[in-house]
């Protein structure tokens, strides 16, 4: 069984996904992390994000993999190196949209998120799974929260992963990804027809995790 799981940044879908996965037993694929790996080592290698040949080719030869801990977490490999910690850093945060907007970058990506869901029962979270990566999925969800509370919600977690971020800060990142996520030419953030639209403003993840089980169970 596919279950997909897309919306906004900020809005909860990963925390979601992960503990929906851990609940049901299934595999968790974070799809947002592969364009976070990437985006770390174009920036490391002193690539311009706006290089759009370099980036491709530097997709062409990368080896990005996810590893499902027994507790689930997860961790994120970059040819062979643990980056789990490192995509979470803010400069990654501001340039992952650029380059996640690029057509060969998305086909490399969605080919690799195929094949590792295409595994077993899996939840995979992104802005292109119901649409795009797994059209025919089983149970397809679209988590939203207004525009203040997801940036609440970036800006607690931000700060819990020890970095100096403002409200405003996050507020103008946020507003600049949704931007660029929802116009891009390719594969842009969009509710799949059939997804089921949860509103997660005024939920608990608690509240939320239950209905999506009752849902995916029901
Ligand atoms: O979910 P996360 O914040 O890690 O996603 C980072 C960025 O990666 C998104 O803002 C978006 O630009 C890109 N992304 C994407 N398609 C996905 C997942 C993430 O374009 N399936």
């Amino acid at each position: 069984m596919i279950i997909a799981i897309d919306g906004p940044a900020g809005a909860g879908k990963s925390t979601v996904a992960k503990l929906l996965a851990k609940q049901l037993g299934f595999l968790y694929i974070d799809t947002g992390a592969m364009y976070r790996a990437l985006t770390l080592k174009a920036l490391n290698k002193g690539i311009s994000v706006s290089d759009t040949q370099a980036i491709i080719k530097l997709a062409a030869n990368s080896t990005i993999n996810l590893i499902n801990n027994r507790d689930g977490t997860i961790k994120v490999t970059l040819d062979g190196i643990d980056v789990t910690q490192d995509i979470r850093q803010l400069r990654i945060t501001q340039f992952v949209s650029d380059i996640a907007k690029i057509k060969e970058v998305r086909q490399i990506m969605v080919e690799l998120q195929r094949k590792l869901g295409s595994q077993g029962n899996t939840v995979l979270d992104g802005l292109d799974i119901g649409t795009v990566v797994f059209p025919n999925a089983d149970k397809k969800f679209y988590i939203d929260a207004d525009f203040k509370e997801r940036v609440l919600r970036r800006h607690k977690e931000s700060l819990g992963l020890g970095q100096n971020t403002t409200f405003e800060s996050v507020s103008k990142d946020l507003s600049n990804r949704d931007t660029i996520d929802s116009n891009r030419s390719v594969a842009p953030l969009k509710k799949a027809d059939d997804a089921i639209y949860v509103d997660t403003t005024n939920l608990s993840i608690e509240e939320v995790i239950d209905k999506l089980l009752r849902l995916v169970n029901g």
